[in-house]
């Protein structure tokens, strides 16, 4: 029922979208991020599907061309990120990435780390996610430096769970002091040259999420009213 009403919100909100129009009229870089988990059998189609409109429309842009900021100023800019790790990966992700020729980041926790060099091999970048995925916010300090210290070493961080419960000053700290260089949030918007890098948003949409709904989703439509709830 609330995924019935968020989505009526959506479609309402599809005209009101003027702080998009003006960051695009003024040349001022949109970065949206994509954050994806497993691509299930039955939803190869869909995230293919997907990622081929997000080729003809928005700049796909590489981990490395994030890192150095080299962003579209005339499309939105999007970076695929996977948190986690699946086996589906393997059987239902790379093929299609190598397909398409896009790049992308791997939040993977120290479980899957047996299995990272398969991604690294084709191109892709290791994010960390923690050791073990526990709620950051809510470890003892030691127990909180060791997660995050001992976690994948990469320029780029995806803090477990991602939500507004799942970061604060302490772990920011961990996680600059650990060496990233960006932190990952899971709450929807642009990002921009002025967004915090240890706050950066990204967008959490299933591969079979209606193809009208994600189109609105990236654009901002939906950023407005996260706010309001
Ligand atoms: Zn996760």
């Amino acid at each position: 029922m609330r995924t019935f009403f968020r989505n009526i919100l959506i479609v309402l909100s599809y005209l009101t979208s003027i702080p998009f129009w003006t960051r695009l009229a003024l040349k001022k870089p949109l970065v949206r991020v994509w954050c994806l988990h497993e691509v299930k059998d039955n939803q190869v189609w869909y995230f293919l599907e997907k990622l081929s409109w997000l080729k003809k429309n928005y700049n796909v842009l590489t981990p490395e061309q994030f890192k150095n900021r080299q962003f579209s100023t005339d499309r939105i800019n999007v970076l695929l990120t996977f948190d986690d790790g699946y086996e589906s990966w393997f059987r239902n992700v790379l093929s299609i990435l190598n397909e398409e020729n896009v790049k992308a980041v791997f939040f993977i926790n120290n479980e899957f780390l047996s299995q990272s060099s398969k991604l690294t091999d084709a191109g892709h970048t290791l994010g960390g996610h923690s050791v073990s995925h526990e709620r950051l916010t809510q470890l003892p300090a030691d127990k909180l430096t060791a997660e995050v210290s001992q976690s994948v070493k990469s320029d780029f961080f995806a803090y477990p769970y991602g939500d507004k419960q799942s970061f604060n000053d302490a772990v920011i700290d961990e996680v600059k002091k650990a060496g990233y260089q960006y932190g990952f949030t899971i709450l929807p918007g642009f990002n921009n040259l002025d967004t915090n890098p240890y706050l950066l948003h990204r967008d959490s949409l299933d591969p079979n999420v209606p193809n009208f709904i994600f189109k609105l989703w990236l654009k901002g439509n939906y950023d407005l009213w996260k706010k309001l709830f």
